[in-house]
């Protein structure tokens, strides 16, 4: 490639994406969006600074942005691979696969998942003269406008766009939560009903809490991701945020889809000493699975460092409030 700034303009025009009007829907221009999505969370975490060397990693942040953006736009229900277009990326003339020397890379068969593409790739490198460029802020923005004009119809620009700030603000967010455990700034919490300041909270909170417990249940210990990276965990508030707007790290915990409802509905609590404690109810419906009775007397899973524990004010309030005896 030249190495010029236009040349990658041009390239990221050209991506060769599936075109199929069955498959893809008019938001897409109905083209697979896989490669812009992948695109756009490069962009954003080389803003954010979780990219900051020419390597770039199919690690779960990037999966959970690649969603982010999938999510805003695809049909509900349906949820994109980021290891398809980590791959296929490599017939780009600017992505380059870089491939770990011990490893013997399969031809003819496809790579569906983010744990084989580890155990193969050390990750993907971009072209030299392109990397330095993406740190200049105009020219990482003009790259992005290309990729949202070419690859998204206008009603959907404004949307691709939005998700883009909502992640820059979350990562802000979440970074402040994790530096200085307050849940500042203020002004998020100021107006409730602001949908965009609810999905910068919401995605700063769970990003804070699902790093800290490394994606492990609290109260079963469970620790799971799929093929496509997605983690098993989500991030649950102690005292709900309906009650006290609280998004600091001691008012949450990661917990599984089970344990968090089982949570949410009362049907565990944690105790002073940080133990599970099982209510009742499940001992005599034989319709709760039996191995939430197993986890009863257990200590929970905490982070590593002590100031990002559950407080036991908040744990106290669940105690009293929702969890039934
Ligand atoms: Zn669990």
């Amino acid at each position: 490639m030249c190495g010029k700034i236009d040349c990658y303009t041009e390239a990221f025009k050209k991506l060769r994406t599936d075109r199929n009007r069955t498959r893809w829907i008019s938001l897409t221009t109905y083209r697979a969006p896989h490669k812009p999505f992948l695109l756009l969370s490069v962009l954003d975490h080389i803003d954010q600074g979780l990219i900051n060397s020419n390597l770039i990693a199919p690690d779960y942040e990037l999966v959970e942005t690649f969603g982010r953006y999938w999510s805003r736009i695809m049909p509900l229900g349906t949820s994109g691979n980021i290891a398809y277009p980590f791959i296929y990326m490599d017939s780009e003339p600017f992505w380059h696969l870089s491939p770990k020397p011990e490893v013997k890379i399969p031809t003819g068969k496809t790579i569906s998942s983010v744990k084989r593409i580890k155990e193969l790739f050390y990750g993907a490198r971009l072209d030299d003269e392109l990397f330095p460029l993406l740190l200049v802020d105009h020219l990482r923005e003009r790259l992005k406008e290309t990729l949202i004009t070419t690859y998204f119809a206008p009603e959907a620009q404004p949307i691709m766009r939005e998700q883009g700030e909502i992640n820059r603000d979350a990562f802000a967010y979440s970074e402040n939560l994790l530096h200085t455990s307050e849940a500042k700034p203020e002004s998020l919490y100021a107006d409730d009903a602001d949908e965009k300041k609810e999905k910068v909270r919401d995605q700063g909170f769970r990003r804070a809490i699902v790093n800290l417990y490394e994606h492990r249940c609290a109260l079963c210990g469970i620790r799971m991701m799929t093929p496509a990276g997605h983690t098993v965990v989500e991030a649950a508030h102690i005292e709900p945020w309906r009650v006290k707007h609280d998004d600091k790290p001691t008012n949450g915990m990661a917990l599984c889809r089970l344990c968090h409802w089982s949570f949410d509905e009362g049907l565990m609590t944690v105790n002073n000493d940080y133990e599970v404690k099982v209510s009742k109810t499940v001992r005599q419906d034989n319709n709760f699975p039996g191995h939430i009775l197993t986890l009863s007397d257990r200590p929970i899973f905490k982070p590593g460092r002590a100031k990002f524990w559950p407080a036991q004010d908040n744990l106290d309030y669940h105690r009293k409030m929702i969890f039934i005896k």
